[in-house]
């Protein structure tokens, strides 16, 4: 027997709870992993707390995350003692997840750690952190560089934006960090690489079609009002990658941003993305991550202590990452 957490539908309510299984519980899939590390996303915080309906089929196993080491696998492409992770792809949403100690995995699903991260650097970056780095190859691949002006993060103390703040100061971006706690979270932005603090309120407003234009380029986890204000504040060809709705899923723009300034809005999705583009977007964080400013935004958290967590995430209260043991 193992722990995990899994999700259950009790009177028409999705639960979730610390339980023990076996072998017996988890999927048919030909790669069975030794899990050492999962994480807490906003959105694991809303599958634990039973806010929104993430797990599409229950009872299943949460933890959108997981990285460990290969027990055994009949698909010839792994072998016991490779270093895996995965990301998304349906897991806690309709595949089993990562909370727990032991899972079987579909090998299309797997990314292998490059060879100078640990199982535990994969985890502090995560979701989150790999989405990060989707955003900023989106704004580099639409060609913004750092010569062309400052970067917009939202939503900059969670760990998206923590994560983008850091790499986009580490490749030569003036990054702009916009928080709700300044106060709080202004010195912390400010050690990742932040040369300016925006405060939530002045972009979580009601904006002019067009405003003053601010940004190069913007990554925005936040959504809503705070995107609207981003985007009419984009200068000139300028590039707003969206990947979060934390504030909002709401969107009301005008085209002008579009039609005016020739403004590129360029979505970004972490969970169905493509092997390859998951691979290339993991080996470039090998390379760029700061590793003293990873250890500094992330903190490890036992498994055991998770649906006590839930509800902070939700309010928005954790700043950084959190890795979780699943093994405590
Ligand atoms: P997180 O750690 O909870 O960070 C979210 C941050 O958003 C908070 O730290 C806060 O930043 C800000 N925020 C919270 N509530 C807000 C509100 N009501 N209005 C405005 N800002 C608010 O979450 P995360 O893991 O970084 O994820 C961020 C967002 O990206 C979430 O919506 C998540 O679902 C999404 N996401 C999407 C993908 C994808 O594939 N597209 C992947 C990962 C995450 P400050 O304290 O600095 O203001």
């Amino acid at each position: 027997v193992f722990n995990a957490i899994v999700a259950e539908d009790v009177d028409g309510k999705t639960v979730a709870s610390l339980k023990q299984i076996t072998d017996a519980q988890l999927p048919d899939l030909p790669v069975l992993v030794e899990v050492a590390y999962s994480t807490i996303n906003y959105k694991d915080g809303l599958a634990l707390a039973g806010a929104a309906p993430i797990c599409r089929k229950l009872p299943l196993i949460c933890g959108i995350d997981l990285a460990g080491t290969v027990l055994e696998s009949a698909d010839p492409a792994f072998s016991a003692g490779d270093k895996i992770l995965v990301n998304g792809y349906g897991l806690s949403e309709v595949h089993n997840g990562g909370y727990s100690q032991r899972q079987r995995l579909n090998p299309d699903w797997i990314v292998r750690v490059p060879e100078s991260m640990s199982l535990s650097d994969t985890m502090a970056l995560g979701t989150a952190g790999y989405t990060s780095m989707l955003c900023v190859q989106g704004l580099q691949d639409q060609g913004v560089t750092p010569e062309d002006g400052p970067i917009l993060v939202t939503g900059a103390a969670g760990g998206v934006g923590s994560v983008a703040v850091s790499l986009l100061a580490g490749l030569g971006y003036e990054v702009h960090a916009s928080t709700g706690r300044v106060e709080a979270q202004g010195h912390f932005l400010r050690g990742l690489g932040a040369s300016a603090l925006v405060p939530r309120q002045d972009l979580a407003r009601d904006s002019k079609p067009l405003e003053k234009e601010l940004w190069a380029g913007v990554v925005d986890t936040v959504g809503d009002k705070v995107l609207a204000t981003a985007i009419a504040q984009t200068c000139y060809e300028g590039v707003v990658t969206a990947c979060g709705l934390a504030g909002g899923a709401g969107l009301s723009s005008s085209v002008m941003p579009f039609i005016l300034r020739g403004v590129t809005l360029r979505g970004i999705d972490s969970v169905m993305a493509s092997q390859a583009r998951r691979q290339r977007a993991w080996d470039a964080l090998a390379e760029t991550m700061n590793r003293e400013h990873l250890a500094s935004l992330s903190a490890t958290v036992p498994m055991s202590g998770l649906l006590e967590l839930a509800p902070s995430i939700l309010a928005g209260e954790v700043a950084g990452r959190l890795i979780v043991d699943v093994n405590a």
